[in-house]
């Protein structure tokens, strides 16, 4: 049965991953979610951006990931993640491969100066996790706000759309 692993990069809060982990589980279609040692993501800092470069991370998830049918790796940094191209990436995704990151820093309302907010910190967290994923089964940007493959460039798109898939992107995770 394919599983997803859960890897956290650099220090993330144990109880926020099992809290992750459980809310994947029931909104995905794996059965079983593993945790893993952290990864330490130095080789991927950019000494200039004070950033990691979320290329490299995932390339090294995906040497990490079980071998298997399905199986998938997701890594968590609370750190800001970048490619070259843009100032800052939610996080980043093989499509059709088994990795994808994510990164906490912009999805905390505290990084816009508002009060710290874990719940809404999980909520976003697990859409950004589904929107990741679905990349890794092959998805691309979708138009439907119904759908949490659709694009956001800031977290109040993350808001506004569901921790859902809609039903045509629903199908592709399950092929
Ligand atoms: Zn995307
Ligand atoms: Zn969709």
């Amino acid at each position: 049965m394919p599983g997803l692993t859960l890897v956290p990069v650099g220090a993330v809060p144990a109880g926020f991953l099992s809290a992750l982990s459980a809310r994947i589980v029931s909104l995905f279609a794996f059965e079983t979610v593993r945790a893993r040692d952290p990864l330490d993501p130095s080789f991927s800092r950019d000494p200039e951006r004070g950033q990691l470069h979320s290329t490299r991370l995932l390339e090294a998830l995906a040497a990490a990931c079980p071998p298997g049918d399905g199986e998938r790796i997701l890594g968590v940094a609370d750190a800001d993640l970048f490619i070259p191209i843009l100032t800052f990436v939610f996080g980043e995704a093989q499509l059709s491969g088994p990795a994808a990151v994510l990164s906490l820093t912009r999805l905390r309302p505290e990084f816009y100066g508002l009060p710290r907010d874990d719940s809404v910190l999980l909520a976003r967290t697990v859409k950004e996790a589904l929107h990741e994923l679905g990349h890794t089964y092959g998805l691309l940007h979708c138009r439907r706000p119904d759908c949490v493959m659709r694009a956001s460039t800031n977290a109040g798109e993350v808001d506004l759309k569901p921790a859902l898939f809609c039903r045509s992107c629903a199908a592709a995770t399950r092929s």
